[in-house]
């Protein structure tokens, strides 16, 4: 029998293979007072660790050839042979620290020097610092790079945590699939993992990494969350019969797929797809999808190095427009802040980050950013049938001076000459509690809403969705969020808008009657949920959903929530 290690079942399927270690940070920086003799070996192990790093980096800078990426890597290069720099270090060695820690005290000195600067480009090169500094760790500690983008055969991956901007450069033609130590259901790894439908496991607590070397037997159940370490012969054979298993359910949802969501008394409901990339508008398009009610454009500032031109924005929206063939595509402007970080630019430190400069707040406040978006996407628009959404809003405010920036960026390209679509919808993501409160008022200033419970869930439970010790708190069925749902819908009906869903909570197959009962227009899930959403909807009726989701929405608690949806799971 293999060994098993629980997490958090965060995207469903099952993956049998190798394990391949990630880690991309190095660990705990090791301390130690040195020997008065000992500086000086300490000092050249120093200078070799430095060495082979820049032959890493010269060959790199060799491999990507000219352009952004090696101007970057240039820049890492002469700062990793910086004479203040390295002087630094050795001063500390020569005060009998370790390698590893006069590293950091280094590193700490300069970037406090940098991060203090209100020059931007000072900032930035924090950020430069840092990774170089990294990488020097890693060398002293021997933890080999790696990177998700060069794999050359098949792994699950296995890390302590994974960054938004590692899954955005994961290659998915390799990875089977991924278990990390941190995180919760709706982190965004999570999310990322649906998104490319690949079987995947957080939050798994400490343990998991040290536990598994590189080349293990493993086997990944996403869907329990369940990770077994050199399964047994008998395992596998069980897990190869589930994944027979499991294909069979979707080929016969799949057999569905082109069929009109529409319930047995004939109500339209749209199912839209979240996507996280323009290659997944194929997966998409594949499963059915009726278009896109979430383009998460991160992935365009994250897996980069610079920001991201309108031209490279353009493309991008252009491709997912054209590929969905006249069905809307929903594109929300940057989500940047709270664990969205970006390896090229230095946010200020925050104290809360995800009730700092998140994204319709980031983008307000530089506006240069945001235009640049915006002319991409009503370039885009010309192409197909394009929608701009907003995420993070707290007030009517917001949306007017967004809308000022998108008319502004309007009144350019027409000058310019170039085609846009001059009605483009403006809507609005609801994530929090503020949003949902005045949502009548803000359904006067926005063409359509669509409900982000991922965020929303958080805001109004104080719960940190990424926060895998508190993840029994959090809990879309909770009574305030259900309430919360019902009352944006209702406002959004009030005002004459459509209200959609593109929050996880929309992919759960037990929410779906009763969203479907509480009036929600649409529903935003991940592409291979898209099937099976369909089949159900296809099976209710919506006047007696309506009735259903009256009594269930009456209940005061999560738990009984839970129950009246079990027990009337057969009517
Ligand atoms: C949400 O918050 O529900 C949402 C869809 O946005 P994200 O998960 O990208 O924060
Ligand atoms: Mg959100």
């Amino acid at each position: 029998m293999g060994v098993q290690i629980r997490g958090i079942a965060a995207s469903d399927g099952i993956a049998i293979g190798k394990a391949k270690k990630f880690q991309k940070q190095a660990g705990i920086i090791p301390k130690r007072t040195l020997g008065p003799e000992e500086a000086e070996g300490e000092w050249r192990r120093f200078l070799d660790a430095a060495a082979s790093c820049k032959t890493q980096m010269e060959r790199l800078i060799e491999r990507c050839g000219p352009g952004e990426r090696a101007d970057i890597l240039g820049a890492h290069l002469e700062m990793l042979q910086d004479p203040f720099f390295l002087e630094l270090i050795e001063n500390h060695i020569r005060q009998q620290k370790n390698a590893e820690w006069a590293l950091q005290l280094a590193t700490e000195s300069i970037d406090e020097l940098f991060s203090q600067s209100d020059d931007e480009m000072f900032r930035a090169r924090a950020a430069d610092l840092k990774d170089v500094s990294a990488r020097l760790l890693r060398e002293l500690q021997g933890i080999a790079e790696t990177d998700l983008s060069d794999l050359k055969e098949p792994v699950i991956v296995i890390a302590k945590d994974l960054m938004p901007s590692d899954t955005a450069t994961i290659d998915t033609g390799y990875v089977l699939g991924f278990a990390t130590e941190l995180g919760g259901k709706t982190s965004h790894v999570a999310i990322m993992a649906r998104g490319l439908d690949i079987p995947a496991l957080v939050g798994a607590g400490g343990g998991l990494y040290d536990a598994v070397k590189d080349g293990d037997q493993l086997i990944l159940d996403g869907s329990a969350g369940v990770v077994l370490l050199s399964p047994s012969e008998q395992e596998q054979g069980e897990y190869r019969e589930k994944l027979r298993s499991i294909e069979r359910a979707r080929n016969e949802a799949m057999a569905l797929k082109d069929l009109p969501a529409v319930t047995l008394d004939g109500k339209p409901i749209t199912i839209a797809a979240n996507i996280g990339s323009e290659k997944e508008i194929e997966i998409a398009v594949q499963n059915g999808a009726e278009g896109v009610g979430l383009l998460r454009t991160e992935f365009l500032y994250m897996g980069g190095d610079h920001w991201p031109t309108e031209e490279e924005q353009f493309t991008a929206y252009r491709y997912v427009v054209r590929h969905a063939e006249d069905k809307p595509v929903i594109i929300r402007t940057l989500d940047i802040g709270g664990d969205k970080k970006l390896p090229y630019f230095a946010f200020d430190h925050e104290d809360n980050p995800f009730l700092g400069q998140r994204a319709i707040r980031f983008c307000l406040n530089r506006p240069d950013i945001f235009k640049t978006q915006l002319r991409a996407i009503l370039r885009a628009s010309a192409f197909g049938k394009a929608l701009i959404m907003l995420p993070m809003v707290i007030s009517p405010e917001e949306i007017e001076r967004a809308r000022e920036l998108i008319d502004a960026a309007k009144a350019e390209l027409e000058r310019e000459g170039s085609a846009f679509d001059r009605e483009i919808p403006v809507g609005i993501m609801i994530e929090t509690p503020a949003a949902v409160l005045i949502a009548d008022a803000l359904a006067k200033k926005a063409d359509f809403f669509s409900i982000g419970t991922n965020d929303l869930t958080q805001y109004l439970l104080a719960v940190d969705r990424g926060n895998e010790k508190i993840q029994h708190l959090y809990d879309p069925f909770h009574p305030a969020v259900l309430r919360a749902i019902r009352q944006v819908i209702e406002a959004a009906h009030a005002a004459g808008i459509w209200a959609g869903m593109c929050g996880e909570f929309a992919s759960d197959p037990m929410a779906a009657r009763l969203l479907l009962g509480m009036g929600l227009d649409e529903f935003s899930v991940s592409p291979a949920s898209a099937p099976r959403l369909k089949k159900q909807i296809r099976g209710f009726d919506q006047k007696q959903a309506e009735a259903y989701a009256n009594i269930v929405l009456s209940a005061g608690s999560a738990e009984e929530i839970r129950r009246r949806i079990q027990e009337t799971a057969d009517l």
